[in-house]
């Protein structure tokens, strides 16, 4: 029987016994046939060496050829095939219906078909997928043939499988993730998101693929810059990215993400390929954080108000004290200093300074009281203390210094001088319209001069020489012992 087809038989031998196949001796007259018995014998090397599957099969799917690789599959022999159908090596039913069917289906379309099939491995019972082209073709009798090409995927489909399997997880993962994932490829400029990424930005959460240049418009526009920068420095070095921006959703709302990645992908020069990242709502964050700002920003104006007024009651403050000490110094009626105001005379005399102290004491100033009364006797020590300020040059004292005596310190002067002053004084005193009546009043002067670190002992002589003018006869000026000479 022939091996290529039954109507060849005649130009082939098979030797059952050891397997030889090859031409019947050729005849004289049969030599006219001989390229055409090498041809085929070369086409049947090629089908049978081909690790495709190579059949044909009549319209009841009967093996009219089949080669090595589907006879190892089915455990056979291609020569034991012929005449068989897939039933008689295959145990799965569904697998020899669709055979059957899509043999009965090519030659009744008449049409090439491409279809993907599995088929279980007699031996080991392991299932294998091809992909076959089915062929329809007339025998030399006319009969319908179909001529199938089965190429093995198996290998294939497992890879595919498992990167579907890979994707699958990668999918849950995602989904599964709390935060908004975000996947880059670098390269193709595409994003994939999981779905709380896009329900975060309230963007359609079946799209889970978007182009660079549709997610560089949810940035808001005062972030892009900074946004973009923490990008580059990730891209161009670290690897880590981190920012914190803000998003604007499809309604025009924003929120605020905490947005990080790192590059997880690079090629062989290190260029990037493939970043992974996630973002974080943190408006209410922000939104907080704003608030603290904003509430420190008033307690800072308050403090600064605060401290103002602090500053200017201290001004105020220091102004009333000095006001105080300057009224401390001063004589409540006459307005002239008092002796505390002496007392800082003195100390801020320098070493060795010289002083003349003129003292007058108004005469008889209890008569004028009793006379005219205690308020005219107060105007009128308020009238001769105006009158003394006057009269004296800018940096002499006039003190009051008791009821009705005032003590002036003059700046250092010779003593003939200071007697012509306090004599002038007199004069100032004596000329005073003082009283309601147009009566006059006078005074008394006594003159000393000295050291002003000997203060007390130059008082003590202007306070003797003014008691030696009134012994003498009241309104005059005495000079100290010292002094050169008196002046009535
Ligand atoms: P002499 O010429 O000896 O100094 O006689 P005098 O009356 O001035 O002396 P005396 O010391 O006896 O009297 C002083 C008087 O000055 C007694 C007192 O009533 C009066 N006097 C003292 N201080 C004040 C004052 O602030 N206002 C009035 N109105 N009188 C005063
Ligand atoms: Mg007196
Ligand atoms: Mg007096």
């Amino acid at each position: 029987m022939c091996v290529q087809c039954s109507d060849s038989a005649e130009y082939f031998i098979h030797c059952n016994g050891c397997g030889a196949r090859g031409p019947r001796c050729l005849s004289k007259e049969n030599l006219s046939i001989l390229p055409r018995l090498l041809e085929e014998s070369l086409l049947r090397t090629v089908i049978d060496e081909s690790p495709d599957i190579v059949c044909l099969k009549n319209w009841r799917g009967e093996f009219l050829l089949c080669n090595q690789s589907l006879a190892r599959l089915y455990n056979s022999t291609p020569e034991q095939m012929v005449g068989k159908t897939d039933a008689d090596f295959n145990d799965d039913q569904s697998q020899v219906l669709f055979f059957q069917k899509s043999t009965q289906e090519v030659i009744s379309g008449g049409q090439v078909q491409v279809v993907e099939e599995a088929s279980t491995n007699k031996a080991t019972g392991e299932v294998r997928y091809f992909q076959s082209i089915k062929k329809p073709l007339k025998g030399p009798d006319g009969s319908d043939r179909v001529l199938v090409i089965a190429h093995d995927i198996t290998e294939l489909k497992l890879a595919y499988q498992i990167i579907e399997e890979k994707e699958k997880r990668y999918s849950y993962a995602m989904d599964a993730a709390g935060e908004g994932i975000w996947d880059w490829d670098i390269e193709h400029n595409v994003v994939r998101h999981n779905m709380k990424w896009c329900q975060l930005l309230q963007l359609d959460d079946t799209l889970l693929t978007h182009d660079m240049a549709v997610l560089g418009k949810l940035i808001h526009a005062d972030d892009i810059a900074s946004m973009m920068s923490a990008l580059n420095t990730a891209l161009e070095g670290t690897g880590y990215y981190s920012s914190e921006h803000r998003m604007v959703r499809p309604d025009d709302s924003e929120i605020w993400v905490h947005d990080r990645g790192r590059v997880v992908e690079q090629n062989a020069e290190g260029k990037p390929l493939r970043m992974v990242g996630s973002i974080n709502d943190i408006t209410s964050r922000k939104v907080f954080e704003r608030r603290l700002a904003e509430t420190n920003r008033r307690i800072e104006r308050s403090k600064e108000q605060l401290e103002g007024q602090v500053v200017e009651r201290t001004a105020a403050l220091a102004r009333l004290n000095q006001e105080l000490e300057e009224l401390a110094k001063r004589d409540m009626l006459t307005g002239v200093g008092n002796r505390l105001r002496l007392d800082d005379w003195l100390v801020a005399q320098p070493e060795g300074n010289a002083c003349v102290l003129v003292m007058l004491d108004v005469d008889h100033f209890k008569q004028v009281n009793d006379r005219y009364g205690h308020k005219v006797g107060d105007e009128v020590l308020q009238n001769i203390a105006q009158s003394l300020v006057l009269s004296v040059r800018r940096d002499d004292l006039v003190i009051r210094w008791g009821g009705e005596e005032f003590l002036i310190v003059l700046s250092p002067t010779d003593i003939n001088q200071a007697v012509l002053i306090a004599e002038n004084l007199r004069l100032t005193v004596s000329g005073l319209n003082a009283l309601p009546d147009g009566s006059k009043v006078t005074a008394s002067l006594g003159v000393a001069g000295g050291l002003c670190r000997e203060f007390d002992r130059v008082l003590v002589e202007a306070d003797s020489a003014m008691y030696v003018a009134k012994q003498a006869g009241r309104n005059r000026v005495i000079a100290a012992p010292q002094a050169p000479k008196a002046i009535p």
